[in-house]
């Protein structure tokens, strides 16, 4: 790590459990506190320069809810800085700051981001969003207030060079949040997955001597011609998920192998995330 690098948020999605301290935290360091160079007092009600988005998955009786924190990404190539003419720039510490003086009256803007990061402030008529608390990092702080209130560690501040975020994106696993708006956003997340992929599960059973029952240790599998695309083991319940399908992907073979030579072929069509409930062998 090097004091010359980027600061950029780390974003652990599967750790975020959606109790909004970050949301908190951030209105109390910024509502009625005006940080001169930084911004202007955040509007009570309304911003949320920390949202956290929800994403459920499947059908009853698979279903998954997953929490996305969605900062500002502090984007290298911001279309907000291209539309602003100058009331937005990007420091040389990679954070993205909104000049409130420049860009008052600019409500344009808020629609500038991709992200939909920008918020409007109409009582004091400028456009906001999330300063990374430039204003605390500036004076030595570690990490911002988002940042130190979250109590599961799904957020993070590094401050990296693009080598070394890479390194770090390639070694963990982590990717950045539609990098196709082209915007080159600095932010990298972890267990994204969870929010873009989809899954195949169901509950394996079998019946014997009249009675039906769970089936642990059944070897599921998805494939697609000769390509094996996943696999599983249904756990205690019976249960298998196969995850990190690709919305949309169409058909694919789904076999389960049990015990005593049952078994299932099944055909199954991704649209989303599906739950096939009780698959019978
Ligand atoms: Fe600008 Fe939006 Fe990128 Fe933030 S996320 S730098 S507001 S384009
Ligand atoms: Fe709010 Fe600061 Fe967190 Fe940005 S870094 S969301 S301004 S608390």
């Amino acid at each position: 790590m090097t004091a010359a690098g980027t600061w950029r948020f780390l974003i652990d999605v599967a750790k975020c459990e959606d109790c909004n301290n970050c949301l908190l935290a951030c209105k109390d360091e910024h509502v009625g506190n005006h940080w001169p160079g930084v911004t202007l007092p955040q509007p009570r009600r309304g911003a949320r320069w920390m949202n956290v988005v929800r994403k459920e998955r499947g059908q009853y009786p698979h279903v998954d809810v997953a929490y996305r924190p969605t900062p500002c990404q502090h984007c290298a190539d911001a279309p907000c800085v291209a539309a602003s003419g100058g009331a937005i720039a990007r420091r040389p510490d990679g954070i993205v700051l909104i000049d409130p003086d420049k860009a008052k009256g600019r409500r344009d803007l808020v629609e500038s981001c991709p992200y939909g990061a920008i918020d409007w402030n109409e009582e004091l008529s400028v456009p906001q969003k999330c300063t990374l608390c430039a204003h605390l990092l500036d004076t030595g702080w570690k990490e911002p207030r988002c940042v130190q209130s979250c109590p599961t560690g799904a957020l993070k501040v590094v401050r990296l060079d693009d080598a070394e975020a890479a390194r770090l994106a390639t070694t963990e696993g982590l990717l950045p949040l539609h990098p196709e708006h082209g915007t080159k956003p600095t932010a990298l997340y972890r267990s994204l997955a969870r929010f873009e992929k989809c899954f195949v599960a169901g509950s394996v059973a079998a019946e014997t001597n009249g009675v039906v029952d769970c089936v642990a240790g059944a070897n599921v599998t998805l494939s697609r011609g000769a390509e094996v695309v996943a696999t599983a083991t249904t756990d205690a319940f019976g249960d298998f998920k196969l995850d990190g399908l690709e919305e949309g992907s169409g058909r694919y073979a789904l076999a389960v192998s049990g015990p005593a030579g049952r078994g299932i072929r099944l055909e199954v069509e991704v649209t989303t995330s599906v739950s096939l409930g009780v698959v019978p062998i």
